[in-house]
């Protein structure tokens, strides 16, 4: 698994097959957030990383977290989002 800390875009990761995992800081669970909410919310051009203020722990309620690009194994036969 990659676990690039730079800064990368919503709509870069989502339109290259990548997921975003965020975990708690409080308590570690950890989710995978979906796509399309965050597109329409935050825009495109939201940095990933920005996100990170914003997470409330469904488990805990805890504020804060880290966020986290997963990308597919291999990009050229990874999913793709098809709209
Ligand atoms: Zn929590």
């Amino acid at each position: 698994m990659v676990n690039i800390r730079k800064v990368v875009s919503l709509g870069y990761l989502f339109s290259n097959g990548g997921v975003l995992m965020c975990r708690c800081d409080a308590c570690g669970h950890t989710e995978t957030l979906p796509a399309r909410p965050l597109l329409r919310r935050y825009g495109a051009g939201c940095p990933v990383t920005r996100l990170e203020r914003w997470l409330a722990c469904s488990r805990c309620g805890g504020k804060g977290g880290t966020v986290k690009a997963v990308w597919p194994p291999d990009p050229d036969s990874g999913k793709r989002l098809v709209d």
